[in-house]
């Protein structure tokens, strides 16, 4: 299980492509109307390294090391990837070690402007930066950018990097009827698209639920007729197309939590599942229907069918004022009903449910809470005990589907009879003990 490589997922433009995420989820410059992450939860124009560079590289080199087929590999994921201070040094990295593969950047552009930003870039195959419209007043409606971003200077940015870069641009442009599909917009548009010179033109739209309810996806025909008058039959254009199939199979057999962790970062429909994991479709429906039952997963039905995505948890984004300790994975809060006084969470960052799912990192993290934890413990609350547990899974009666240990401070007298606490909880029958007491090789 990796933290920051997703996939391989068949993506709409670059065919069977390797995700690299460096961000924390969802961090970027825009909180467009049509993301179909859910809205920004950082809106920040502060670059930062957010994780340690030989993470992502571990990462990487324990994936590519099996050789997988791709088309691509695509920095994407929970949101603007050149906000990551790492990617220069990690498209290096791949281009030095993995030279035969191709490297990808989706970014919404809005950092182009920096020289940094556009060397860092340099050893990519193909860049594909967004500009959906030209004007300030669109570009704020339609992206909702930090404050202090214009879109000329974005403009200049994307320029700048068509003429540094040789490799290819192929510049996205996402339709938001009624908002930037006017004929002035789509004209002021064109202009802008032809001082740029992308290599190509690729017209989006919405394709699985957006964070706003009223985008649409334009008609056809309306689609047709835009795409025409951008290209104006000078840049070759591209409509964005429903995903297409592609042989493939999974490298590996955690295929539960593959489906978690791909959709953690964006929603997919059943049928996008079976293309990512090469899993029958029957398969498919049988382990969603779990993770809805376990309260992982939730369905909406969007233009292209039924989607799934993460439940977005009470642990997911907690206030500032209720964590009481916390490191680069994980936080510790108070239990909201406490057993005893002082019972304590240590929850990860990452919304995931099972304590089999997390990595080392996020293993060690939840440790480190649970030793620094119990010093506050001492010192605020100076029980003499402690009950340390994990409720794993519906029937080991987890009710929040998002991984979280108790740390349980205990006193002299809590309860009348303390000794063999968790035996004392979990009296399941004599049946029960019987059948499951031995290993199923020792049974008749
Ligand atoms: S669509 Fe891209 S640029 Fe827009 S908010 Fe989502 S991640 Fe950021």
């Amino acid at each position: 299980m990796t933290h920051h490589i997703f996939g391989p997922v068949v993506s709409r433009r670059l065919g069977r492509s390797l995700g690299i995420d460096l961000l924390p989820f969802k961090t970027c410059t825009y909180n467009c109307v049509y993301c179909e992450c859910g809205p920004t939860t950082t809106h920040s124009g502060r670059r930062e390294e957010f994780f340690p560079v030989q993470e992502i590289i571990s990462e990487l080199d324990c994936v590519l090391s099996k050789k997988p087929e791709l088309d691509y590999i695509t920095f994407a994921g929970s949101g603007e990837p050149t906000l990551s201070l790492l990617i220069g040094r990690v498209i290096s990295y791949l281009k030095e070690k993995y030279p035969d593969y191709k490297v990808a950047v989706l970014t919404n552009g809005s950092l182009l402007s920096l020289n940094e930003v556009r060397m860092e870039l340099m050893q990519a195959d193909l860049v594909i930066p967004t500009l959906s419209t030209a004007s300030q007043e669109m570009f704020e409606r339609i992206h909702r950018p930090v404050q202090g971003l214009s879109v000329k200077t974005i403009i200049e940015g994307i320029g700048a990097l068509r003429e540094e870069f040789s490799n290819q641009i192929w510049l996205e442009v996402f339709l938001v009827p009624p908002l930037n599909t006017t004929d002035n917009e789509l004209s002021n548009l064109r202009d802008a698209i032809y001082t740029i010179r992308p290599d190509r033109i690729q017209v989006n739209t919405l394709d699985r639920p957006g964070t706003e309810s009223w985008v649409r996806t334009p008609d056809p025909e309306e689609t047709e007729k835009i795409t025409e008058f951008l290209s104006g039959g000078v840049i070759p254009v591209d409509i964005i197309g429903k995903e297409t199939d592609t042989s493939h199979e999974l490298y590996s057999d955690e295929i539960s939590l593959h489906i978690e962790e791909t959709l953690s970062r964006r929603p997919c429909t059943a049928e996008d599942i079976t293309h990512m994991t090469g899993l029958h479709m029957n398969e498919v429906m049988k382990k969603l229907g779990c993770l809805i039952r376990q309260g992982v997963v939730q369905s909406k039905q969007g233009e292209r069918g039924i989607f799934y995505s993460i439940i977005r948890c009470i642990f997911c984004s907690p206030d500032a004022n209720v964590v009481i300790l916390r490191n680069e994975y994980a936080y510790c809060r108070l239990d909201d009903y406490p057993v005893t006084p002082g019972h304590l969470l240590i929850i990860p960052f990452r919304h995931v449910s099972s304590f089999f799912a997390i990595t080392e990192a996020e293993q060690t993290a939840m440790w480190d809470l649970v030793r620094l934890g119990k010093h506050y413990l001492d010192r605020f609350y100076h029980p003499e005990g402690y009950n340390i547990g994990i409720n794993d899974g519906i029937v080991a009666g987890q009710t929040v589907m998002h991984l979280h240990i108790h740390l349980i401070p205990r006193y002299p007298g809590d309860i009348d009879d303390p000794k063999g606490w968790v035996h004392r909880i979990l009296k399941v029958s004599e049946t029960m003990l019987e059948l499951k007491d031995y290993p199923s090789s020792q049974k008749n």
